[in-house]
């Protein structure tokens, strides 16, 4: 079973380091800064196979092509983005398997954040690698896509098994935490994650991954009962 890591990148944003302890094969995701993630790759033995990629934005790819350089490793992203990605040594629809090891992540379209943003389910794993799209309490802004877009997205993620961890691409949960006890503020299952949330933060430490039970109890975005409302909740959290 493949370990994940979470790498804090840049301000905010966070890569992960994927390993397979089986076969020693190395993969990471959403590089956007080379120097934590080639400490990390060689704590890991010191070799990359894969990198995948969730969106175009450079925040999440800025150093793909400087690691494929010196590892050699291979570029898996959307086959929809391959014009505004690094060149793609895998280029993906939904659907598609991507190889890690002994382990393998299925492709899931999830626009919404951008047109054509891509998240990875490994199913052995019960782990979701999903980008910009759903945050622990959050959800991604809707750049390039709309309510009805980013509902339909959020909608195959709540379907996946709800001990799945949810790997997102940013530290959002402390802010998405008070936008959320505002929209929600009789929800006890939210008060009691936000707690834990804040306690995490005032120690220095991540709040990610997160367990989508947690986010189908507590996130607004995911329990938005419709696009319309989901809408709504996106453009009060962008005044909030
Ligand atoms: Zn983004």
């Amino acid at each position: 079973m493949l370990s994940i890591t979470p790498l804090p990148i840049l301000s905010d944003n966070y890569a992960y380091l994927l390993r397979c302890p089986e076969t020693g094969m190395v993969g990471i995701v959403d590089p956007a800064e080379e120097a934590p993630c080639v400490a990390a790759i060689a704590a890991a033995g010191g070799t990359l196979d894969v990198i995948l990629l969730t969106h175009h934005h450079g925040d999440h790819i800025a150093a793909a092509e400087a690691l494929r350089t010196t590892y050699g490793a291979k570029i898996v992203g959307a086959k929809a983005d391959a014009y505004r990605l690094p060149a793609l040594d895998q280029a993906v629809v939904e659907g598609d398997s991507v190889k890690l090891g002994n382990s393998i992540a299925q492709v899931i379209d999830t626009p919404g954040h951008t047109r054509g943003h891509i998240a990875y389910f490994f199913p052995k794993e019960d782990a979701l690698i999903c980008g910009d799209t759903l945050f622990s309490l959050g959800c991604g802004r809707f750049l390039e896509g709309n309510a009805e877009e980013m509902f339909a997205s959020l909608a195959k993620f709540a379907a996946l098994p709800p001990q799945t961890l949810v790997c997102c691409g940013h530290e959002y949960t402390e802010s998405n935490a008070r936008f959320a006890l505002h929209a929600d503020p009789h929800n006890a299952a939210l008060a009691a994650f936000a707690a834990q949330v804040f306690a995490l933060r005032a120690a220095g430490k991540p709040t990610v991954p997160s367990r989508l039970s947690d986010e189908l109890a507590c996130n607004p975005f995911l329990r938005a009962p419709n696009a319309a409302t989901l809408g709504q909740l996106r453009e009060a959290k962008n005044k909030f």
